[in-house]
């Protein structure tokens, strides 16, 4: 079958704006036949999904992105093909989100300290059923006045270095890339080319990715080639997709724009264990 696939999406279930619902209708209107909702540390849009999916004749991946430390750097991963009911997933999941909690109470702590009178409750009330995450700190301070934009509230606060950063609990690759294949997936490094060097990028292909993210946004052209040349000399999977926000980066148009050939997920299913 001809057709496209974007497979890095984020819903309502993370720091996306869309629920499923609106972002299988959106997909459906720019002629996507395939999607995977990516959300970080969260697999609760994954059924719902599917289920719309079959409805609506779009082939929905289950996937997940999860953060993990390599050599001291932030690094996200992305895992497709996952059976969300795996019970080592979900309590590893369950585990980083409590975590998340934690860490925004840190976070907004940080920020009274710096007389700025945020409340958890209200963070963990905007953040609703996904893992709570800085973007809903920086909602929430952009709600209440403190900065002029939800930019701002990372680039004064939020971001390392800044006052009110606080680092996420550290998840080893090893660790994302074994509890993946456990639940039947393939393990993916997302977004390469947003600051990732290539020391970095061969240690994570060394812990045993199945592939790379050659098609994102933040690649430009002279990337997606240089990332589909080093897929193929690794003998690895491309993957690729929009990190579509629902909008909330200013990106409702990315959805559709960053796209794989459908092709593409006969090759990964190829490659499930
Ligand atoms: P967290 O998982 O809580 O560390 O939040 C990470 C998310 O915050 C990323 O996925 C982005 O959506 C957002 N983010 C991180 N850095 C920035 C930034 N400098 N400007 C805007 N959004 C950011
Ligand atoms: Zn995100
Ligand atoms: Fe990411
Ligand atoms: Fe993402």
């Amino acid at each position: 079958m001809s057709g496209r696939a974007d497979l890095h999406i984020h819903s309502t279930f993370s720091d996306g704006a869309l629920s499923p619902e609106a972002i299988l209708t959106l997909a459906r209107s720019r002629d996507i036949n395939a999607i995977s909702i990516t959300d970080h540390d969260h697999t609760g849009a994954i059924s719902q999904a599917m289920e719309l999916g079959r409805a609506m004749d779009i082939e929905v991946i289950p996937g997940i992105e999860l953060s993990v430390m390599e050599q001291g750097w932030e690094v996200h991963l992305l895992g497709y093909f996952i059976d969300p009911s795996h019970d080592e997933l979900q309590h590893f999941l369950a585990r980083i989100r409590s975590d998340r909690v934690k860490r925004a109470e840190r976070i907004v702590q940080k920020l009274n300290a710096l007389n700025l009178p945020l409340r958890t409750e209200n963070v963990l009330e905007r953040a609703g059923a996904a893992a709570v995450g800085r973007p809903h700190i920086a909602d929430a301070l952009v709600n209440d006045g403190h900065v002029g934009s939800y930019a701002e509230a990372f680039v004064r606060y939020l971001t390392p270095g800044k006052p009110a950063y606080v680092e996420k609990t550290a998840v080893s690759p090893r660790d994302a890339i074994r509890i993946v294949a456990e639940a039947g997936g393939l393990t993916f490094i997302a977004h390469p080319g947003a600051a990732l060097d290539s020391e970095v990028l061969l240690g994570l292909i060394h812990e045993g990715v199945d592939g790379i993210e050659v098609v994102h946004p933040s690649h430009t052209p002279a990337l997606v080639r240089y990332y589909r040349d080093l897929v193929a000399h690794y003998f690895l999977l491309g993957s690729g997709g929009s990190d579509f926000h629902g909008g909330r980066r200013n990106d409702l148009d990315a959805l559709g724009k960053y796209t794989i050939p459908y092709t593409a997920l006969s090759t990964m299913r190829g490659a499930l264990h």
